[in-house]
């Protein structure tokens, strides 16, 4: 469905995307996973994106439910209509890291993350998101990361079409 290359890791704890609309390098460390998460400066916001709620509510309904612990403290079902994907997607992977660990070991695992940036010093479109899942969640974490990549390319690719 959605073309994702991956490039060769240099560390098995690596691994590389890159779609048409943003790319992203995942270290999965002893301790936590960072990410550098890398996108086109045309589409950093969901605001821009029309079918964000259909598409979510499709794909992976629960993370409509997440904590979310923004500046408004606004619900995360009514953050996701204006928030930098970047965002969203570290929510699409806390809930399908939640979901794989449950369905490959029956327990109940909760994830947390941040998403941040900086662009006085960084490009424009370069975030920094850390997740507490780490090396012991190597068994699910491509899978997460594979199925996070696909929702929110789908995110994305869909209000161009509109
Ligand atoms: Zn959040």
């Amino acid at each position: 469905m959605v073309r994702v290359i991956t490039t060769a890791p240099t560390k098995a704890s690596q691994l590389v995307y890159k779609t048409v609309h943003f790319s992203l390098v995942v270290e999965v460390n002893n301790a936590t996973t960072e990410i550098l998460f890398m996108i086109d400066p045309k589409k950093l916001h969901t605001g821009n994106c029309t079918n964000t709620i259909e598409i979510l509510t499709t794909s992976i309904p629960e993370v409509l439910e997440n904590k979310c612990y923004n500046s408004k403290n606004l619900p995360f079902s009514e953050e996701v209509l204006n928030t930098p994907i970047a965002h969203l997607f570290e929510h699409i992977l806390l809930q399908s890291l939640f979901n794989e660990r449950k369905s490959a070991s029956n327990m109940v695992l909760i994830y947390r993350g941040s998403t941040k940036w900086n662009w006085k010093n960084e490009l424009i479109g370069t975030y920094h998101i850390r997740i507490n899942a780490n090396i012991r969640d190597m068994d699910i974490i491509r899978s997460a990361v594979e199925n996070t990549v696909n929702v929110t390319h789908a995110v994305i690719a869909s209000s161009e079409q509109v």
